[in-house]
């Protein structure tokens, strides 16, 4: 079926092609059906190449950070996965960052603790990718990536980049303009603000010692299932409801945090959209909220 593009795409430089790839082995949930075709660019420069041929083949494509927040089917995607870990460099001057967006949220707030740049210690804890991160406008703790984003280079559906100052970027609480234009963060620039290295290091231990404590960071998840709604904590909504502990198949509201639902061992992604409708309605029905999911759906269910 994709025997032409495969050719093509098999004749890029620095690009790892493989097929049928298990994604619950990309994802924080350890849930999901194998990818048709899985992309692994090595090299920044290739990614617009890679979408170009794309276009040309007019092949949808889904891209891949760290799989933290997203929720996907048992039958997988068909089509095209590029799963961006590669691409990871940073460089660190004048107080800027300029990262490529394959870059974990922790090895770049270690990163710049250790240049002595502070504003990034909040993110230290999310265990997703610069892209993915600036794609949900990830936050924690009162910051955001908002707070210190400058601009990002991102590529669009014919292979052409484009830089986006903060502005055009349209962040809010867990939004991006990435999420309504097929955009692809390529490349960050963050301004942090100089700070003292010891104390920065210090920052991230007590946030990070705090999030084990209170999420079951011991289980794959997909961090917390629902987006908090105004004036409200998703967590002490849920447990009033009597919901702490509820299980469909493998998939189970974590005891520990009622916000999180855990996968404990052999949970598809049917039990978890199960659970998590179970946990809507009857949610609704005890307090009248109707609460959002966070994590995006992907794939065939
Ligand atoms: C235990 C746990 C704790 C968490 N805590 C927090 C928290 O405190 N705060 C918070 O905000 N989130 C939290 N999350 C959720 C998640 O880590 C973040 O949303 C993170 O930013 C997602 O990044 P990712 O690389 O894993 O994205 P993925 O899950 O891989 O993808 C998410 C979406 O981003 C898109 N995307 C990824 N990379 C790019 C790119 N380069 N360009 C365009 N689109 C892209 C994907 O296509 C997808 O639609 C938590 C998750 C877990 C499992």
């Amino acid at each position: 079926m994709f025997k032409k593009l495969s050719t093509e795409l098999e004749k890029l430089r620095d690009v790892v092609v493989q097929y049928h790839t298990p994604l619950k082995d990309y994802t924080s949930f350890r849930i999901g059906g194998p990818a048709d075709i899985f992309l692994i660019p090595l090299q920044n420069r290739v990614l617009p190449e890679i979408i170009a041929i794309l276009n040309n083949y007019q092949q949808d494509f889904f891209i891949l950070g760290k799989g933290s927040n997203i929720i996907v089917g048992d039958q997988g995607i068909r089509g095209v996965v590029i799963y961006n870990a590669r691409l990871n460099n940073i460089i660190i001057k004048d107080g800027q960052i300029t990262a490529e967006c394959g870059v974990t949220l922790a090895a770049l707030a270690k990163q710049a603790m250790e240049a002595g740049l502070s504003g990034l210690e909040f993110a230290s804890g999310i265990p997703g990718s610069l892209g993915g991160a600036i794609f949900m406008n990830a936050g924690a703790y009162g910051s955001e990536m908002k707070d210190i984003i400058v601009e990002v280079d991102v590529i669009n559906n014919t292979g052409d980049v484009l830089t986006l100052n903060k502005q055009q970027l349209d962040l809010s609480y867990r939004h991006s303009i990435l999420q309504e234009k097929s955009l692809i963060a390529s490349r960050v620039k963050l301004k942090l603000a100089p700070g003292d290295r010891e104390q920065i290091k210090a920052q991230m231990k007590k946030l990070n010692q705090q999030r084990q404590e209170k999420q079951p960071l011991e289980w794959p998840s997909a961090g917390s299932v629902f987006k908090r709604p105004d004036g409200y904590y998703t967590g002490p909504l849920i447990e009033k409801a009597g919901l702490k502990g509820a299980r469909v198949g493998d998939a189970q509201v974590s005891q520990k945090h009622a916000g999180f639902i855990i996968n404990r061992g052999n949970a598809t992604a049917r039990d978890v959209i199960e659970l998590i409708k179970k946990v809507q309605r009857e949610v609704y029905q005890n307090s009248g909220i109707k609460l959002e999911t966070e994590p995006r759906y992907i794939g065939e269910f």
